[in-house]
């Protein structure tokens, strides 16, 4: 690394800011930059993670930096289906997580000359990967020994090259340590910060009820980043091995799950009512396949009761081409058996 960043005067020193869109990535940003460094803001973008794209962006405009978003894609897949240092309470590996988010910033930070890279995370507030040994774990396997700033916590931290160099006053840097969040609302409210998603939560990698629904997409496979983001909605049921079908909660539901199917899904509805959308996904079903499908559909409309109503399906690269199927009628313990996770 020493390379890299030679002898520059404090105004050419440029840091790369991790956003994630919560209130500490900001803070920690803000603390940054008004001591005098340019700040760059990353944002990593996925499917179903802590961050949110649009308040990571509405909160780099507030306080005046530039914001650069990476899309996350298989490869991140892969760490969460292999992680190296075991997960959370369910199946969120958020240690593997920040090392790999760190790597791919470093890189940027080689790409636009940037001198040091720093994040909102406080020490002690979260139990897998804020403590003291995660924490300098997370620096030593991301590569970053020395240049990774904590900015919230770092007078609790070892100095890092920043302040050692004096590009950073650390007496300027703050103490903010646990779980509490009195400080940075506190801090929140001075630098009128306004743009930030709560504290807690928004990773489903966190939630149990998501969890059956990634491990089935694991055990028997996905396409692409776009089946797995489409993991987040609907109700999901597992047909046989080749076949999973996603059904629509409530009328967005429906359009997301339309619009997140791919050209040789089976999109099925009641003809001419309203009621659920159905993504079948798997080759070539038969109808006795579509038909149990139609069952589904009707067993979550509000005709569940009724005779077998017609249902329409289509390719859904073919959607003129419509064809119809009387359902087969489904039992209750029908449904559940099917079930990825309680529906
Ligand atoms: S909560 Fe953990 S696993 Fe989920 S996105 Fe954040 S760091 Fe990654």
């Amino acid at each position: 690394m020493q390379e890299l960043f030679g002898q520059k005067t404090k105004k050419q020193i440029k840091a790369i800011g991790l956003i994630s869109g919560g209130l500490d990535s900001i803070l920690a940003a803000k603390v940054i930059k008004d001591l005098g460094i340019k700040v760059i803001g990353v944002h990593f973008n996925m499917p179903w993670g802590c961050g949110n794209k649009i308040k990571a962006s509405a909160s780099a405009k507030q306080i005046g930096i530039p914001l650069k978003t990476f899309q996350l894609d298989e490869e991140f897949l892969e760490l969460v289906r292999n992680p190296q240092y075991g997960v959370g309470s369910v199946m969120n590996p958020c240690v593997d997580c920040k090392v790999y988010f760190l790597k791919k910033a470093a890189q940027y930070m080689k790409e636009v000359g940037a001198d040091f890279i720093f994040t909102g995370e406080v020490l002690g507030q979260r139990p897998m990967s804020q403590l003291h040994n995660s924490l300098n774990l997370i620096e030593n396997e991301s590569g970053l020994k020395g240049y990774l700033l904590r900015p919230l916590c770092a007078q609790l931290l070892k100095p890092t090259i920043p302040e050692e160099r004096g590009w950073i006053d650390r007496t300027k840097l703050l103490s903010i340590n646990g779980r509490g969040r009195r400080s940075q609302l506190d801090l929140a409210k001075h630098y009128h910060i306004t743009e930030y998603t709560p504290a807690g939560g928004g990773c489903l990698l966190t939630e149990p009820h998501f969890a059956p629904r990634l491990k089935d997409a694991f055990k028997y496979g996905y396409r692409d980043i776009k089946e797995i983001t489409s993991l987040k909605w609907g109700r999901q049921f597992r047909i046989n091995k080749d076949f999973k079908a996603f059904l629509g909660r409530d009328e967005e539901e429906n359009k997301l799950l339309k619009k997140y199917a791919h050209e040789t899904d089976y999109i099925l509805q009641l003809h001419r009512k309203n009621g659920p959308t159905l993504i079948l996904k798997g080759p070539k079903p038969s109808l006795k396949i579509l038909s149990l499908c139609g069952g589904l559909i009707q067993g979550f409309s509000k005709l569940k009761s009724l005779e077998p109503q017609k249902i329409e399906y289509c390719q859904a690269n073919l959607k003129k081409d419509k064809k119809y199927l009387t359902p087969s009628i489904l039992s209750e313990q029908q449904i559940q058996a099917l079930a990825i996770s309680p529906v």
